[in-house]
């Protein structure tokens, strides 16, 4: 790359002849994460990549851009002032994890789509235009860039492909609409196994204002667009990406796990924000754990947890008297929580639990070896992690495509072990009651972590998955081809438009 400019913020791309991707991420933990992953690995392989973000967001990705820089990847951010003022929201508030009610969930949907024109008024400045745009599914009008600039646009949605498909025959047959109570049992036409779930906890069942306006926008807009980018690998769901491929007519390129960009633990400890705790006091931690021991609690950027669930949570993990590390996230501090903690809790567990409030360095802690099982919400990135470091996993679905997640984990990969959550807790709703007792929390870490040889058998398949998950990205792996194919196709449709 000509002129040897430093990676990072708002550069001009470096080479006119690479291959070069636009990917423009939903600014949520959950999507966005996962995107700078996919530029870290598109640049690795020669592409050139641009990532839209705006200036919250930006802070947030101090880690991955010095990262970037460090490595001279031809990566740069492309950021965008957020209306967030013009659309009621406070100002700052660009992230969804930012967004306090259901009700600004709207307002911060239309300022994302108030981003079209300027981004398309900087790309009118830029010649030749990105090779291809891989955009979130939220942002539906990216569509209309990718017309304009007669270049194909992918899209991306954050989740597996078994989940892709559940949600593809929901939103192809209007299956929710169809189901008139949220206990009433869905079933799915033409999925490759018989699935069965309950209206709420299918994905698309968040009825929160403003997404059911645009979902129907979402739905056709991803049916036009040009294939689909996975956080995923082959091996991993053969049979749901054939029949994804097959029933929408849309190719698939798993290019996944994303998350096995990081080989370090300096990049890894400042994926998607700074970690709130000293990395070196938590891996000195965790050194001081036997192999396999430790449980690692957290439930992703989005979900929340009321106070009594929490406690409820803490005390179940009291009784497992297994090690622990138990994340709060900042979101969910309350003064009632701290009070209980501060109340006996912190120093009865003082020897073998550690909580973490705020921003956990997630990877590096699931990465090392004293952890020997991870109790998730089942967001897919998490999910996926927990493949990756090839650690079994206990299940506490919220919301969305989480129950399916479940799913996979429970009953076709076989590595994990479900909470057994009575309900769903929708996002920023207030959660009466209990979804899951300190008996079941209990109950499952210990199923989880003991000797027998059913948990054993799980360990090992989870192992193996960890393996084939890496193997995917190594040099010959089906991800690594994938990603080269990828690359080289986008660029030689920008050589016959150009
Ligand atoms: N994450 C993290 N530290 C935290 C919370 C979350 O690093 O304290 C990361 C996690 O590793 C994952 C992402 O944030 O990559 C959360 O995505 P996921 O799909 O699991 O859940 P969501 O936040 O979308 O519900």
């Amino acid at each position: 790359f000509a002129g040897n400019a430093a990676a990072g913020d708002d550069q001009q791309p470096r080479s006119t002849t690479a291959t070069h991707f636009l990917l423009v991420p939903w600014m949520a933990q959950g999507h966005t994460i996962p995107m700078t992953d996919l530029a870290r690995l598109l640049a690795e392989h020669g592409a050139q990549v641009s990532l839209v973000t705006t200036p919250v967001n930006a802070a947030r990705m101090a880690g991955f851009v010095a990262a970037v820089e460090e490595a001279d990847l031809p990566v740069q951010l492309l950021k965008l002032p957020f209306p967030a003022a013009e659309f009621g929201l406070p100002d700052g508030c660009e992230n969804m994890d930012m967004v306090q009610s259901r009700d600004l969930l709207g307002n911060f949907i239309e300022a994302c789509g108030a981003l079209r024109e300027p981004l398309a008024a900087r790309l009118r400045q830029q010649r030749p235009p990105p090779s291809c745009i891989i955009s979130d599914v939220m942002h539906w009008w990216t569509g209309s860039i990718a017309r304009e600039f007669d270049i194909p646009k992918l899209t991306f949605n954050g989740s597996c492909t078994f989940a892709s498909l559940a949600r593809y025959i929901i939103y192809r047959d209007d299956l929710l609409e169809k189901a008139t109570d949220e206990e009433e049992i869905i079933t799915f036409p033409g999925f490759p196994m018989p699935l069965e779930l309950p209206k709420a906890k299918c994905p698309g069942s968040m009825y929160v204002p403003g997404v059911e306006q645009i979902r129907q926008k979402v739905f056709e807009e991803e049916m036009r667009s040009y294939g689909k980018v996975m956080n995923s690998f082959q091996e991993l769901e053969t049979l749901y990406i054939e029949s994804f491929e097959q029933m929408t007519g849309k190719k698939v390129w798993t290019v996944g796990p994303m998350c096995l960009c990081h080989k370090d633990s300096n990049t890894m400890v400042a994926r998607g924000n700074k970690a709130s705790m000293d990395e070196a006091q938590c891996l000195q931690w965790l050194d001081s754990k036997n192999p396999g021991s430790v449980i690692f609690v957290s439930f992703g950027s989005l979900a929340s947890t009321e106070p009594k669930q929490l406690v409820e949570l803490g005390l179940g993990l009291e009784a497992s008297k297994k090690p622990f590390i138990w994340v709060i996230k900042a979101g969910n501090k309350s003064p009632e929580v701290e009070e209980w903690l501060a109340d006996g809790f912190e120093e009865r567990i003082k020897d073998r639990g550690m909580i973490i409030r705020g921003w956990a360095p997630q990877m590096l802690i699931l990465w090392h070896q004293a952890v020997g099982g991870f109790m998730t919400h089942c967001g897919w990135n998490s999910t996926i992690e927990g493949i990756c470091a090839g650690v079994p996993m206990i299940t506490w679905p919220h919301f969305a495509e989480q129950f399916l997640n479940e799913k996979l984990v429970v009953e076709l990969l076989k590595t994990g072990v479900e909470i057994g959550v009575k309900g769903v807790t929708q996002w920023r709703t207030e959660q009466k009651e209990l979804m899951v007792t300190r008996n079941a929390v209990e109950t499952a870490v210990s199923t989880l972590m003991n000797d027998g040889e059913a948990a054993e058998e799980m360990r090992m398949r989870a192992k193996d998955f960890g393996i084939k998950a890496r193997r995917a990205l190594e040099e010959g792996g089906s991800s690594y081809n994938n990603i080269r194919l990828l690359i080289q196709e986008m660029g030689k449709k920008q050589n016959a438009s150009g």
